[in-house]
């Protein structure tokens, strides 16, 4: 079972769905030769995915095309169904920094095949996720600063403004879907700057006020 670690808290949250949003930030969505959608692009990683923050992300040997996407997530605190605004916003109980690490060739391939992206997105280690920020000690305001370094050179560097879909839409959207539960995660998508990384490299990412990601490819 993996869990989560909460800033300022002895308390863990157990991890249940990871549902993943795609192409929500239009500059991410152009590099990557892809229209901007009208509506939320949603896919799902597993919990036996994620890695805290500091781990090693272990690159598989069937790609040869792994890229890094620093990404918010969100964190559901309740069940919720069809929910209105209201409930989508008091859904969201806390607020983490999330490597959503992808397989782009195998997307791509995937892609072109018109298949899932399953295998792409979910190999052991592809998730890598900080402590927990708690809504009672920062409440996102949405205009938040977002990076990740690749041994120390900035790549992917944006704010949260930048989203398509915002956070409370995307739960909104999401709940009207598939019911969300307590301990439910959600990764809201990257920026532009993606790029390949290989063994050896060293990931530093983080989101003003949220906190820090961090990981070494092996
Ligand atoms: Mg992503």
């Amino acid at each position: 079972m993996k869990q989560l670690e909460i800033n300022n808290s002895e308390e863990k949250i157990t991890i249940g769905k990871v549902v993943c949003v795609g192409r929500n930030y239009a500059a991410h969505a152009k590099e990557m030769g892809n229209e901007v959608p009208d509506f939320p692009i949603i896919f799902l990683k597993t919990a036996t995915c994620i890695i805290p923050s500091c781990g090693e992300v272990i690159h598989p040997e069937y790609s040869s095309d792994l890229h890094h996407e620093i990404e918010l997530v969100l964190v559901i605190g309740n069940e919720v169904k069809n929910a209105t605004e209201e409930e989508a916003g008091s859904a969201i109980i806390g607020y983490a920094v999330g490597l959503d690490m992808t397989l782009r060739d195998l997307q791509n391939e995937s892609r072109r095949n018109r298949e899932p992206w399953t295998l792409a997105k979910v190999f052991d280690t592809s998730g890598v996720i900080s402590p927990v920020t708690l809504k009672s000690e920062y409440n996102l305001e949405g205009n938040e600063k977002i990076f990740l370094n690749v041994n120390k050179e900035v790549k992917q560097k944006s704010s949260l403004d930048k989203m398509l879909f915002n956070a409370v839409s995307i739960v909104q959207f999401i709940s009207k879907r598939m019911t969300l539960e307590k301990g439910d995660i959600i990764f809201t998508g990257t920026p532009e700057g993606v790029g390949r990384v290989i063994s050896g490299d060293k990931l530093a990412g983080g989101i003003e006020n949220i906190g820090k990601v961090e990981a070494v490819i092996v």
